[in-house]
């Protein structure tokens, strides 16, 4: 087996108000891949009055841990679908070491693998205002910045229109607790990525669009435009971070074809920020429709 034959997922790891929800969309649509929130996943058991759904109840109103098998079982078989063959994006798991070593188990019997862990780090006070203000939309999960008694604009999604609810374990107390048990039991997890070298810690405490430049580059870098000196962000074929020296190939957010063949150099988030290309520089505002489903370009 080859890197090249593996189906590559990418984790998003990181405390609940880190942002992780905001950026897997974004993630999502450039890498065509789906976003699979465990947290998410859960909620739709409970809607549907599952068993799943009803065991997790009582850990989740409380802000602690649902089972770890029950959490794997349920978010394999959500990877074996075929929405996933091309690769997944996985969010709010693995929460623990124990899931983390059995999810790496499971995935290399699939013939799959973790590409890289992109933990977004964000004070506690800060996570703490972020929830306590936030609502969300129960039909694409986006989320709204307000305060606690009032829903932000006329209290619908600009998107769906559907109305925003605030989630009940977004309570203060229970917030907290959430923190606290996300910060203990997940250290070990990103330590355990750390080791395996696929981590990169992306400081979440910045602009969107700005945490947004910080992850493309974890999954691909910044390419200098051959006819013109201007930068381009690009994500690689097959999510991983590129080295200086490997050889690296992938399709920048403006939708060309770059490799280290034909593209003369590898710069710094710096070097994007001083002299970007203007497409790639809009494309890391909310995009509709990812750079994979542009039809492929050459310059
Ligand atoms: P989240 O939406 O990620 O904040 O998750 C909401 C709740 O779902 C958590 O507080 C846990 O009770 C449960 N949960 C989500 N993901 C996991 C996981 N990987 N392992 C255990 N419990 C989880």
């Amino acid at each position: 087996m080859t890197g090249t034959d593996l189906r590559p997922i990418v984790l998003l790891l990181g405390p609940p108000g880190a942002g992780k929800g905001t950026q897997a969309r974004f993630l999502r649509d450039t890498l065509a891949i789906p976003h699979l929130a465990s947290g998410d996943l859960l909620r739709d058991h409970r809607r549907l009055g599952t068993p799943l759904g009803i065991e997790a109840q009582t850990y989740m109103d409380r802000g602690d841990l649902v089972a770890d098998q029950l959490v794997i079982d349920m978010v394999m078989e959500r990877l074996g679908r075929p929405d996933a063959r091309r690769g997944a994006l996985l969010d709010g798991m693995p929460r623990t070491r124990a899931q983390a070593e059995i999810v790496d188990g499971m995935l290399a019997d699939r013939n799959s693998a973790v590409r890289a862990a992109l933990y977004l780090d964000v004070p506690t006070e800060i996570l703490v205002e972020r929830i306590a203000g936030r609502w969300l939309c129960p039909s694409c999960q986006a989320t709204y910045p307000g305060r606690s008694s009032t829903p932000p604009g006329n209290g619908t999604c600009t998107e769906c229109r559907d109305q925003l609810y605030q989630r009940p374990d977004d309570r203060p107390d229970v917030v907290q607790h959430r923190i606290e048990v996300y910060l203990s039991s997940t250290v070990p997890v990103i330590e355990h990525y750390a080791r395996r070298g696929l981590l990169v810690r992306i400081d979440g405490d910045r602009s969107i669009s700005t945490v947004r430049m910080s992850l493309v580059i974890s999954i691909g870098g910044v390419v200098i435009g051959r006819r013109r000196a201007r930068w381009h962000l690009f994500v690689n074929h097959d999510f991983r971070a590129v080295s200086g020296d490997a050889p690296w190939h992938g399709r920048t957010l403006c939708g060309h074809l770059v490799n280290s063949h034909t593209d003369p150099g590898l710069g710094s988030e710096d070097d994007f920020r001083s002299h970007p290309c203007h497409e790639c520089h809009v494309a890391i505002r909310a995009r509709p429709g990812g750079i994979s489903h542009t039809g492929p370009r050459t310059r």
